[in-house]
C-alpha cells in the first residue's frame, strides 16, 4: 500500500467517495473492510498511524465478555462468540486458541492487528487529520482534511461520512453541532509486561474477582506475559495515556499474589494506558441503531457516529454501521460478506518460520527478501525478535512513516521490551531513511521523539505494593 499515491488520489478533489470513514482504528478499519468488500468506493484517514490509539492497547484476547456472563446476557456473550468464531476461521495467522486457568472456564485469545484492504477499492491514508466538515444544504458532504506530513489541507468528499474516531468522537461530532451534548466518557485501562517466566506453562490466568471485584488477566504473548486491567473513570481523552501510579500498584498486588513468583519493578518490560470509549446514557442523541455492546448515532446533518464495543466486534459493528451508511448515502443495499471474508495473509501457519507466523502468506516474501540479502536477516536488536527484513517490509508494503510506526504497532517491540526499542530505534531511524529518502536531520528527530515517547513507557516511580498475601496460583 502507498501513501503517495492514495493521498494524491485524496488530494485530486476529482472523486466523490461512496463512504468516508474517520479513524483508522479497529472500528474505521472494520467499517471500511465492509464497505469495499460489499463493492462501495471507500476512503479513510487517520490522524496518526493505523491502531496508535486503543486498538494497539488492548488486552489482546477475542472473548465473549466475562462482565456480560455475570450480568447473565447470554445472548450478547452468544454473538461475541459467533465472532471469536469467525476470527479463528478467517484469521488463522493472528488470533489462536488459549486455555485459561480458571475454575468452569475456557478462554481465547490471541493477537491480531492486520486488515486487508489492497484487493479492495479503499483509499487509506494514515498522518490525514479531519479538522473539519463539509456540509451542502446542511447536510454533511465530506470533511476538510489536514496531511499531517506537508500540512496541506483539502476537502474529501463522500455520500456520506463516518465518525469512529474512538474517545474522539466527541470532537468531530462538534465540527456537526457545536452545543451538541457530549456521547461518550473515557475510562483508562493499564498494563504491565513481564517476561514469561512468570506465568509457565502454556495457559493464561482469569483473576475473576479482584478485592475490589474486578476482572484481571495474565495473558502470554509473543513470549512475554502481559497482566492487566484497570478500570480508572473520567480521563481526559489523549493521544498518548500515562499509566497512574496507583494503577501500576494495584497490577504489582495482584500479580504478586497470583503469579509463579514475585515481580519487582525491575521486572516490568513495559506498561502501556488505552482509554475505553464508555457510551453515556444521556448523550447518544437520534440512536438509530443500537446493538447493547455498540453504538450508531445519527445526526440531523447526517453524521454517523460509531463507538462502543470491542476488538472482538469489530466486523459486527462494521457490517451495522455499514447498513445504515448505505441507507443514508443513498447506496443500493448489499450484503456484508466479511462473515466468511479471509483476513489479509490468511494462511495455514503450520509451516512458516515462528517468528514470521503473524503475516501469514506474507511470511514468504520477508524470507525471500532476507535470502537474497542476507545483511536483512540481521535483528534490529538482541533482545527483539525483529529482523532488518521486516522493517523493510512494513515501509513497502504495509505504510510505515516513522520509527514509532515500525516499533510500536508494525511490530510489538515497543509493548513488549521498552527499553530495547528505545535501543533499536538509531538503527530502525536509518532503515526508514533510506527507503523515504529522509535526510540525517530526519533521523535525528525520529530518534529524538521516538526515545521522548518510549520513555513513559518504562516503569520509573516505584509503584506502592503490599506484601504477599495468597499461596501462587499457579506453580
Ligand atoms: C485497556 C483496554 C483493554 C481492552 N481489551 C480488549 C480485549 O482484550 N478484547 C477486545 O475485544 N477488546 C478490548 N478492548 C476494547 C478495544 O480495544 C476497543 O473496543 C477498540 O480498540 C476500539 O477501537 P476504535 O477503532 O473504536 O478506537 P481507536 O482504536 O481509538 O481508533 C480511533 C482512531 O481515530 C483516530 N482519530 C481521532 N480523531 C481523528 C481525527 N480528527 N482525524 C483522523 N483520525 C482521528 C485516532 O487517532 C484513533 O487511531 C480493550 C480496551 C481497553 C482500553
Amino acid at each position: 500500500m502507498q501513501r503517495d499515491s492514495f493521498l494524491s488520489r485524496l488530494r485530486a478533489g476529482s472523486e466523490t467517495f461512496d463512504l468516508l470513514i474517520v479513524g483508522g482504528g479497529a472500528s474505521g478499519l472494520g467499517a471500511a473492510l465492509d464497505a469495499a468488500a460489499r463493492g462501495h468506493r471507500v476512503a479513510l484517514i487517520e490522524q496518526g498511524d493505523f491502531a496508535k490509539g486503543t486498538s494497539s492497547r488492548s488486552t489482546k484476547l477475542v472473548h465473549g465478555g466475562v462482565r456480560y456472563l455475570g450480568q447473565g446476557n447470554i445472548s450478547l456473550v452468544k454473538s461475541a462468540l459467533h465472532e471469536r468464531g469467525l476470527l479463528l476461521r478467517n484469521a488463522p495467522h493472528l488470533a489462536h486458541p488459549m486455555p485459561f486457568v480458571i475454575p468452569n472456564y475456557s478462554w481465547w485469545g490471541g493477537p491480531y492487528y492486520a486488515f486487508g484492504l489492497t484487493l479492495y477499492d479503499a483509499v487509506l491514508a494514515n498522518y490525514c487529520e479531519c479538522v473539519g466538515l463539509v456540509k451542502v444544504n446542511g447536510l454533511v458532504a465530506g470533511v476538510q482534511a489536514r496531511d499531517l506530513e506537508t500540512g496541506a489541507e483539502f476537502a474529501i468528499r463522500a455520500k456520506a461520512v463516518i465518525n469512529a474516531t474512538g474517545v474522539f468522537v466527541d470532537a468531530l461530532r462538534k465540527f456537526d453541532e457545536p452545543a451538541g451534548k457530549p456521547m461518550v466518557t473515557v475510562s483508562q485501562g493499564v498494563h504491565l509486561v513481564l517476561p514469561r517466566e512468570f506465568l509457565p506453562g502454556s495457559s493464561a490466568l482469569m483473576i475473576p474477582k479482584t478485592a475490589d471485584g474486578r476482572v484481571l488477566f495474565a495473558i502470554p504473548w509473543h513470549d512475554k506475559l502481559v497482566v492487566g486491567t484497570t478500570d480508572t473513570p473520567n480521563v481526559p481523552a489523549s493521544t498518548e495515556p500515562r499509566a497512574l501510579p496507583e494503577e501500576v500498584g494495584f497490577i504489582m498486588d495482584h500479580a504478586q499474589q497470583y503469579l509463579a513468583r514475585d515481580p519487582s519493578e525491575s521486572d516490568v518490560l513495559s506498561v502501556f494506558a488505552g482509554l475505553r470509549p464508555l457510551v453515556r446514557k444521556d448523550g447518544a442523541g437520534s440512536t438509530a441503531a443500537l446493538s447493547r455492546d455498540h453504538t450508531i448515532a445519527i445526526s440531523t446533518s447526517r453524521l454517523i457516529t460509531l463507538t462502543g464495543g470491542k476488538w472482538t466486534t469489530y466486523r459486527k459493528m462494521a457490517e451495522d454501521v455499514i447498513d445504515q451508511a448505505e441507507r443514508v448515502a443513498g447506496l443500493a443495499h448489499k450484503p456484508s460478506p466479511t462473515g466468511s471474508l479471509a483476513i489479509h495473509g490468511a494462511a495455514d501457519i503450520a509451516g512458516i518460520e515462528r517468528t514470521l507466523q503473524f503475516y501469514g502468506s506474507d511470511a514468504a516474501g520477508i524470507a525471500a527478501s532476507m535470502k537474497a540479502d542476507p545483511a536483512l536477516a540481521a535483528a534490529v536488536h538482541p533482545a527483539l525478535a525483529i529482523r532488518q527484513g521486516e522493517v523493510l517490509w512494513h515501509v513497502r508494503n504495509e505504510m510505515a512513516r516513522t520509527v514509532e510506526d515500525v516499533l510500536a504497532r508494525r511490530t510489538r517491540s515497543l509493548v513488549l521490551d521498552a527499553k530495547a526499542a528505545i535501543e533499536a530505534a538509531p538503527l530502525v531511524a536509518r532503515l526508514l531513511a533510506k527507503e523515504l529518502r529522509r535526510d540525517d536531520a530526519w533521523v535525528a528527530a525520529q530518534v529524538r521523539d521516538f526515545t521522548a515517547l518510549a520513555r513513559g513507557w518504562l516503569l520509573k516511580a516505584p509503584a506502592a505494593t503490599t506484601p504477599k498475601r495468597n499461596a501462587p496460583l499457579v506453580a
